[in-house]
C-alpha cells in the first residue's frame, strides 16, 4: 500500500473530521498539482499537517466534499471483501428492524458507505451511486451485493442530480435480471413501484412510519394526500378505514401505480392529476375540507442558495393545507430538503398555519424511519422532517 496517494491537510484543518465526520472539504486540503491530477474517485490516505492519520477514503478534486473517509486504517484494502463486511452489517441492522425484506438496506454515510444508497424490494435491489469514489467501486460492489444477498434483479438508478457535481453521467441500467416493476409490502398494503421509470429509488421507504401514524388517525375520516406519488399515505389511510380518500400528484405514471395498487388491495381512493398549489387554492375557494391532510412535497430547497424562496414555499403550502383541513382535523407537513433545518421548517409551518387563521398544536415531530440511520457526526444527513398538527 506504499503507493497509495497521500492527501495532506493544511495546518489546523480537518475540523469536522476530528469530530468524527467522514468528510474532508476541498478548502482544507493542500492542493498540489499532483493532488489535482488524481483520477476522480482514487482511494487515498489522509494526513493532517501534524501527521495525524485520518485513515483511508476516496478523493475527488471536483467535489466540495473532496474526501469521503471509509476506514481508520490508512492501508485498508478497499475491495469486495471490505464492501461485503459493511453490507453485512447494514443487513444485520435491517433484519433486526423488520422481518419483511422491504427497506432501505444502505443509507450512505449512515451505514459507513458514502455515495451509496440501496433499497431492497425482496429479491430486487435498486442501487444509487452518487460519488466518483463509489462509482469506481461499482464492480466490487456488485460482487459484494451478490455475495450477501444473491439478488435476482439489480437496477442501477444512477440518475440523481448530484452526480453531475461529481463529474458523473446520468443513467438507469439493469445489471442483473429485469427490474421494471416491483411490489412492496408495507403497513399491510401491497404497493407497486416502477424502478426503471420511477422517481428516486422507486419508492420512498423513509415515510413508512409516518404513513402508519397518519393512517392511525384516519379511521372514518376524509383524507387528502397531496403529492401522493404511488399512493403511499393515501392507501395506508384507506386500509385503516378512512372515509373518502383523495390523492393529488402531477405525475400520471405515479397516479397509475397508485390506482393499480388501490385495485389490487380492493381499497377505495380517488387520484387526481393536478398541481398541488392550484388544487389547494381551488378547494379552498370551493370551501371543501378534509379531516386529515397530508402534504409531502418534493424538495423546495434543492441547494443552499434556494433557502429563502424554498422556505417561503413551505410557508405557503402550510397555509393552504391548513385552510383545507376541517375543524378538529389533523395536518401532516413534510420536508425532504436537507438544506433546511428542522427549526426553520417548523417556523415556516407555524407561520403558514397562523396566516391561514387557524390555531394548531404540534403533536408529533418525526424524521425518516430507522432504516435510514443518521451518522452521529453528520446531522445534515437527517434530511426528512415531518410535523403533525392537531387543528382547532
Ligand atoms: N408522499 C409520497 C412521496 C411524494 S414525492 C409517498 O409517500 O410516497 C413528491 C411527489 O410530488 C412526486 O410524486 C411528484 O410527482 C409530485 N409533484 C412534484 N411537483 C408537484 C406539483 N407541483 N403538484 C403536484 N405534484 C407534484
Amino acid at each position: 500500500m506504499s503507493q497509495r496517494p497521500v492527501i495532506r491537510l493544511k495546518p489546523r484543518e480537518g475540523r469536522r473530521a476530528r469530530h468524527g465526520a467522514p468528510w474532508i472539504f476541498s478548502n482544507e486540503i493542500e492542493m498540489t498539482a499532483k493532488t489535482k491530477s488524481l483520477a476522480p474517485g482514487s482511494v487515498v490516505q489522509v494526513k493532517g499537517a501534524d501527521e495525524r492519520d485520518f485513515g483511508a477514503g476516496y478523493f475527488n478534486a471536483k467535489s466540495l466534499i473532496a474526501v469521503r473517509l471509509l476506514e481508520k486504517d490508512p492501508a485498508a484494502q478497499i475491495d469486495a471483501t471490505f464492501l461485503e463486511a459493511r453490507l453485512r452489517r447494514a443487513l444485520r441492522l435491517r433484519e433486526a428492524l423488520s422481518a419483511a425484506p422491504f427497506y432501505r438496506l444502505v443509507h450512505a454515510e449512515g451505514d459507513d458507505l458514502p455515495g451509496l444508497v440501496v433499497d431492497r424490494f425482496a429479491d430486487t435491489l435498486s442501487v444509487q451511486i452518487s460519488t466518483a469514489g463509489m462509482q469506481a467501486l461499482e464492480a466490487p460492489l456488485l460482487d459484494a451485493l451478490s455475495a450477501v444477498l444473491a439478488p435476482a434483479n439489480i437496477v442501477l438508478k444512477n440518475d440523481s442530480a448530484s452526480r453531475a457535481l461529481e463529474g458523473l453521467d446520468s443513467h438507469v441500467r439493469t445489471v442483473r435480471g429485469e427490474a421494471a416493476r416491483v411490489a412492496i409490502e408495507e403497513n399491510g398494503v401491497r404497493y407497486y413501484a416502477d424502478l426503471a421509470g420511477g422517481q428516486k429509488s422507486g419508492w420512498y421507504y423513509d415515510q413508512r412510519d409516518n404513513r402508519a401514524f397518519m393512517a392511525s388517525l384516519a379511521k372514518d375520516r376524509s383524507v387528502l394526500d397531496a403529492y401522493c406519488y404511488a399512493g403511499g399515505f393515501a392507501l395506508a389511510a384507506a386500509k385503516a378505514g378512512a372515509g373518502e380518500v383523495t390523492g393529488i400528484d402531477s405525475s400520471a405514471p405515479a397516479l397509475a401505480l397508485a390506482e393499480e395498487s388501490a385495485a389490487a388491495n380492493r381499497l377505495k381512493a380517488r387520484f387526481v392529476k393536478a398541481d398541488v398549489f392550484e388544487e389547494l387554492e381551488r378547494l379552498w375557494t370551493a370551501k371543501e375540507t378534509f379531516d386529515v391532510v397530508i402534504a409531502d412535497p418534493p424538495p423546495f430547497v434543492r441547494a443552499k442558495k434556494d433557502l429563502e424562496p424554498g422556505a417561503k414555499a413551505y410557508r405557503k403550502l402550510a397555509r393552504l393545507a391548513a385552510a383545507v383541513t376541517a375543524p378538529g382535523g389533523f395536518l401532516f407537513l413534510a420536508s425532504c430538503s436537507h438544506n433546511i433545518s428542522m427549526e426553520r421548517f417548523k417556523e415556516e409551518c407555524a407561520a403558514g398555519i397562523l396566516r391561514s387563521g387557524r390555531k394548531a398544536a404540534l403533536i408529533r415531530e418525526a424524521g425518516a424511519g430507522p432504516d435510514h440511520p443518521v451518522h452521529p457526526a453528520l446531522p445534515e444527513t437527517a434530511y426528512l422532517k415531518g410535523l403533525v398538527y392537531a387543528l382547532d
